[in-house]
């Protein structure tokens, strides 16, 4: 059976997989993400062992933090680019592994990535518009429309969209360092920490941090409703973890919509609507897998 790697490259951590398919991952491993050099050598040098053992991957699919090139037409394709992660700016993750393994690489966002493999394996089956949201050190946001994920100018920044802040009720000024207060800079696992000094998830479920993370995550959501008309969206990320947030971002949503889109997914089964992710942590290293296989067939995936 073909082998395939997949690679999910965050902030904090790379997670590796080999695996044959998404129910047949036949080794993993954690990197912790450092210099570029020292990560990726790390990363090679699982891959290269695990093949020893194994024999050849078909192909390498990377599901990565941003901004990163996905213009395959671009000279910088498969590059990071402007990330605030700064010794990381302008890295050629693709060409590092090709030079390596000579195989083909697929590379999207992590979030994109984590979409595919909902789309292929999890909560997002047989839908052709959705998106992925994760909350977590950021906010980011990606996933298909009309069967083909989301690419464009660059890809989505779906963290970064401005909403109304009331500044009486919330006066934290937001830690996004280019906008502030927007989405992300309000919501984000970190923005929660500063705003009330404490770890989010030492917070209990009934304080009243939760129904401010709620609201402002709904209006995000009413955003992306109204612009792009998921199908469905489907919620990711360690502040997700707090299961209550389910209920109030939903409840959120149906009161800023205020009837105004009739429709039986968000007026009556609105609980099947915004929902977690169905492979759990897993998506964006499943994704990852996905893009291999995109990948070794040969084509640019989505251009
Ligand atoms: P990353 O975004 O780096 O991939 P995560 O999705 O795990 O990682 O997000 C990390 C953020 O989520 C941190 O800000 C952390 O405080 C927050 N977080 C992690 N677990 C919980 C939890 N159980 N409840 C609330 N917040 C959490
Ligand atoms: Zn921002």
């Amino acid at each position: 059976m073909t082998l395939w790697a997949g690679i999910e490259a965050g902030g904090t951590k790379f997670v590796c997989v080999l695996g044959k398919g998404p129910e047949n991952i036949i080794a993993e491993t954690t990197i912790e993400t450092r210099s570029p050099k020292e990560t990726l050598s790390d990363v090679i040098g699982f891959f290269k062992n695990q093949q020893e053992q194994f024999g050849p991957v078909k192909a390498i699919g990377i599901g990565t933090f941003g901004p990163v090139d996905l213009d395959p037409d671009s000279p910088t394709h498969g590059y990071i680019t402007t990330t605030p992660k700064q010794d990381w700016t302008h890295t050629n993750l693709v060409g590092m592994l090709k030079k390596e393994f000579h195989v083909p690489v697929g590379i999207d966002t992590d979030v994109n990535a984590a979409a595919l493999a909902e789309n292929l394996w999890g909560a997002a089956i047989g839908l052709d518009t959705f998106i992925y949201l994760t909350i977590g050190t950021g906010i980011g946001g990606g996933g298909m429309i009309n069967g083909k994920l989301v690419h464009g100018l660059l890809h989505p920044e779906m963290g970064h969209i401005l909403i109304p802040h009331n500044k009486v009720d919330d006066p934290f000024p937001g830690i996004c360092p280019f906008h502030g207060d927007c989405l992300e800079g309000l919501a984000c696992g970190p923005a929660i920490e500063k705003r009330w000094g404490v770890n989010p998830n030492e917070l209990p479920p009934e304080h009243r941090a939760w129904e401010l993370e709620a609201r402002y995550l709904a209006m995000g959501l009413v955003n992306y409703i109204c612009t792009l008309s998921p199908q469905r969206i489907i919620m990711g990320g360690g502040v997700m973890q707090q299961q209550q947030l389910f209920s109030l971002i939903r409840k959120n949503v149906s009161a800023l919509l205020n009837s105004y889109l009739n429709l039986p997914a968000i007026l009556y089964h609105i609980d099947d609507y915004i929902i977690p992710p169905e492979l759990s942590k897993k998506a964006g290293v499943l994704g990852a897998l996905a893009l291999a296989m995109e990948a070794s067939k040969d084509k640019v995936i989505n251009p």
